[in-house]
């Protein structure tokens, strides 16, 4: 009953352009212009509710123009936009949010309510517009939680970005930002006086980055820019040690209280900050040799710079925003409960609860031959199939690979799974 539920609710939603059919022409519906929408995400582990905050115009759309739809099918929300007059889909995109996490916390589930601050962005449309937010409840189906319109021409919408005034680098451009994949690095916790730290800091990561699988053969495919943001203080906060800074993009560790997690819920900072160019993703640089980072589908992600792991955590924390790439550990201690219920088939690419053994969504890279469920032992080494331990549990639950840099510290790089979802991804922004 689940499978068929699941099923016609896939064909409601997906059916039309993102099916294979041709997505909507950009000039037709949209102009080369950013549409942030900023909202407030509220509620309990039951119950949310989304309220607008501002609109606000950024000067391009970094985007690619030939794919206005979302096909993945990614994510715990997923926006969709309606040209209000003639009601046709004209964009769409799946992500995730620091609020869908922290709902699945002890803090949530004891009815304490909370709000973050979250955006969404589109191409500036030319005609109203009707937006709508859904998300996946517990049995994966998507429900309406947020509906707005918005007339493109009110004189509401701010055009101007507060933090236009920090220096910008250009580490590497390869092309227009519709043709690429347009990565922004921000600067946190850096003083004036620390910036060529920052861009030495940036510069490593980033070598490391690209000396990793898919990115290395895909280098020419992105675009980097980096984004000196000044600080007051050097570091961030690390509530633990009651340690508070001034610092501009409003990274702490201790985020949804796991002492090496680290967010930033100063959402408005930190898009004004990164709207100063064009980008599709968001990594943001903490100036500390504390170990953390975090990284969430489609909103951004976060690694500190001087930890001897940093290199480790830059690319997988990016691994999680960019490819939507679930963790595939289940050793170390998580804040979330039931993150993932055990009879439904999580979303993630990367990590399954392998409900029919004989049909596995990484099927296409599964050898024959190859036991499902795989055992856990070095005869299978090298092999792609379903192991169990992945997405914070033991049992239940399957990654596709013994070793990943989504699962251990290990020099291991991404599995062929992960690799796959992630080339599938730079395939999307830029093809
Ligand atoms: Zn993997």
């Amino acid at each position: 009953m689940r499978r068929i539920t699941w099923l016609i609710v896939s064909v409601l939603l997906f059916s039309g352009p993102s099916a294979g059919m041709s997505q909507p022409g950009f000039d037709d519906y949209f102009i080369n212009r950013t549409l942030r929408i900023d909202l407030y995400h509220t509620g309990t582990a039951d119950e949310e509710v989304f309220s607008l905050d501002e609109l606000v115009e950024e000067p391009c759309w970094a985007g690619n123009p030939r794919a206005l739809i979302d096909t993945m099918n990614l994510g715990g929300y997923i926006f969709r936009v309606f040209d209000l007059q003639t009601n046709n889909l004209i964009y769409s995109r799946g992500y995730c949010s620091i609020f869908g996490e922290w709902a699945t916390t002890g803090e949530a589930e004891r009815g304490f309510t909370r709000t973050f601050h979250e955006s969404v962005l589109l191409p500036y449309p030319r005609r109203p517009i009707q937006v709508r937010i859904d998300r996946r409840d517990r049995r994966n189906i998507f429900r309406n939680v947020f509906d707005l319109v918005v007339d493109p021409s009110d004189y509401h919408i701010r055009n101007r970005t507060r933090f236009g005034h920090f220096k910008i680098r250009k580490h590497q451009v390869n092309g227009p930002a519709g043709e690429k994949v347009d990565i922004v690095v921000i600067a946190d916790g850096y003083r004036k006086d620390q910036m060529h730290k920052f861009r030495d800091d940036a510069k490593r990561l980033l070598k490391g980055f690209f000396s990793e699988e898919p990115f290395l053969s895909r280098r020419s495919d992105f675009n980097v820019r980096l984004i000196e943001a000044v600080s007051d203080d050097t570091g961030i906060d690390d509530p633990r040690m009651r340690e508070y800074r001034n610092n501009i993009a409003g990274l702490s560790f201790n985020s949804l209280d796991l002492d090496r997690y680290m967010l930033s819920t100063a959402n408005k900072a930190l898009r004004d900050i990164a709207g100063s160019v064009p980008y599709d993703f968001i990594m943001v640089l903490a100036n500390t040799e504390k170990y953390g980072g975090g990284g969430i589908f489609n909103l951004f992600a976060t690694s500190s710079a001087d930890n001897e792991y940093s290199g480790y955590v830059f690319v997988h924390e990016f691994g999680h925003s960019f490819g939507g790439l679930g963790d595939e550990y289940y050793s170390s201690a998580v804040i979330y409960n039931e993150m993932y219920p055990g009879d439904v088939e999580p979303w993630e690419p990367n990590i399954t609860a392998l409900l029919d053994t004989t049909d596995v969504k990484w099927g296409d890279l599964i050898a024959e031959g190859t036991p499902v469920p795989t055992p856990d032992d070095s005869t299978f080494a090298d092999v792609v199939g379903c192991f169990e331990g992945a997405g914070y549990s033991a049992k239940g639950l399957y990654r596709p690979y013994r070793d990943c840099i989504m699962f251990s510290k290990n020099p291991v790089g991404f599995c062929p799974v992960c690799r796959k979802a992630i080339e599938r991804m730079i395939d999307f922004y830029t093809r």
